[in-house]
């Protein structure tokens, strides 16, 4: 896990004190890295790119904020998008359409239309999807999502590639549908697999799903003479959550998966979307704590930040690392749980955390909140959603304005004859 400086007892993050940070803009507030975000982006690119042509797609639905999109885009970043929504705010922050790829499921008719009218490339999800496609743009370029069989995930609610998985095409009718597109006139380019987020083993899993793909991407020259131009392996690249869990040896994993495409295919360029690989480690959430209290033997620290802003705790029971920015150095002395401010007893930060004595009034820094994290936040309890602050250069620049009580009744009206 990546941990921060200190400074005369107080947290760094890009250069400012976090409690600086919280006092400048407010709480909650999740504060990006610059130069981390770059980092991380450079680190998986290289690593893959010093073997063989390399797109890396990042998965954008781990954090859609578009000054973090412009960021990538300069690093010549490619993305993979799930929505028209995710491809209209890839556009509208500069990256071309040959940079984008779409990779939806349960797509409707109508998405897949405004998708190819974008020309954005589809990496096809369903059978039906692709004789859609067919009718709509009888000669596009597509990628077909494959069903390995090896699912991987932190969780059940992630895991999308094990068999009978309501994503992808199954293995055993993979063949085939490169068969049935070129009937339709469809120039089938690339092969792709995506077997969820985080687990146990990832380098395991995902060089597994990859030799499944270079297996099939042979028997799908033999059969149908066929040459793919890439081989795309997905996302799910591990990043550590807990103090002293180790890194993915993300080098160890590109020489070996590049090595098996090289040697075993006639395929000259991968792909990978890694999400939570480029953005999670770069964000942390800032939060105060507004209220302390003890019940039923247990030690409550109360944040401004619940499962509306920060929802990994409470719906995937995620681990996320919590200290207090403004007591860095100080020995810790109790076990605490740190909970928000939402009304159901689920909303909780992190539990049973070791941490210094608190006080209202000091700020909680929450890790590993690039991924995942703002884009799944809501208003519920009508919490307008926070800011968003990114780091440069030791400045701070306010990159996403608080949400205001005017933003939760916009879209809403009353019938007049409820009016008096
Ligand atoms: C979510 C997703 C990813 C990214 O997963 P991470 O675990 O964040 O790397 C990649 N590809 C597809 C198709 C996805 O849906």
């Amino acid at each position: 896990m990546r941990d921060f400086e200190n400074d005369r007892g107080s947290m760094l993050f890009g250069g400012l004190r976090a409690e600086d940070i919280a006092e400048r803009f407010g709480t909650p507030v999740y504060v990006t890295d610059e130069d981390i975000l770059r980092g991380n982006y450079r680190r998986i690119y290289n690593a893959f790119a010093k073997h063989m042509d390399t797109r890396v797609y990042y998965a954008c639905k781990a954090n859609t904020s578009m000054a973090l999109l412009r960021i990538l885009e300069q690093e010549g970043s490619y993305v993979d998008t799930v929505s028209i929504g995710e491809i209209a705010t890839c556009m509208k922050v500069g990256f071309p359409v040959s940079r984008i790829m779409y990779t939806g499921t349960s797509v409707s008719t109508s998405e897949l239309r405004d998708v190819l009218n974008t020309g954005v490339m589809v990496n096809i999800d369903s059978p039906s999807e692709m004789e859609r496609l067919a009718e709509i743009d009888g000669n596009a370029k597509i990628s077909v999502r494959i069903t390995p069989g090896i699912g991987a995930g932190h969780c059940d609610k992630v895991v999308t590639g094990s068999k009978g998985s309501k994503f992808g095409i199954p293995l055993d009718s993979a063949v085939d549908i490169y068969g049935r597109a070129l009937e339709l006139g469809l120039r089938p380019i690339g092969i792709h697999v995506h077997i969820g987020s985080g687990g146990s083993d990832p380098m395991n899993a995902l060089s597994n799903a990859v030799s499944v793909l270079t297996d099939l991407t042979n028997d799908i020259k033999d059969v149908h003479g066929l040459d793919l131009e890439f081989i795309n392996m997905g996302g799910g690249f591990e990043v550590p959550y807990k103090p002293n869990e180790p890194e993915m040896d993300i080098e160890e994993l590109a020489s070996v998966v590049t090595d098996m495409i090289l040697n075993d295919t006639s395929v000259r360029t991968i792909a990978l979307e890694p999400g939570r690989y480029v953005v999670c480690d770069s964000t942390i959430l800032l939060t105060r704590c507004v209220d302390v209290k003890r019940a039923g033997g247990k030690n409550y620290i109360g944040v401004d930040a619940g499962f509306n802003t920060l929802i990994r705790p409470t719906f995937y029971d995620s681990y996320h690392h919590v200290a207090i920015a403004n007591k860095f150095n100080k020995a810790c002395e109790g076990k605490y749980d740190v909970v928000g401010p939402i009304c159901e007893s689920g909303d909780y930060l992190a539990r049973d955390r070791a941490l210094p004595t608190p006080e209202e009034g000091d700020v909680v820094a929450v890790y590993n909140c690039g991924a995942y994290a703002f884009s799944m936040s809501s208003t519920y309890n009508s919490r307008p959603r926070c800011r968003e602050v990114l780091m440069h250069d030791g400045k701070a620049e306010l990159i996403r304005e608080a949400e205001t009580l005017e933003d939760l009744w916009r879209y809403q009206m009353i019938p007049e004859r409820l009016v008096e």
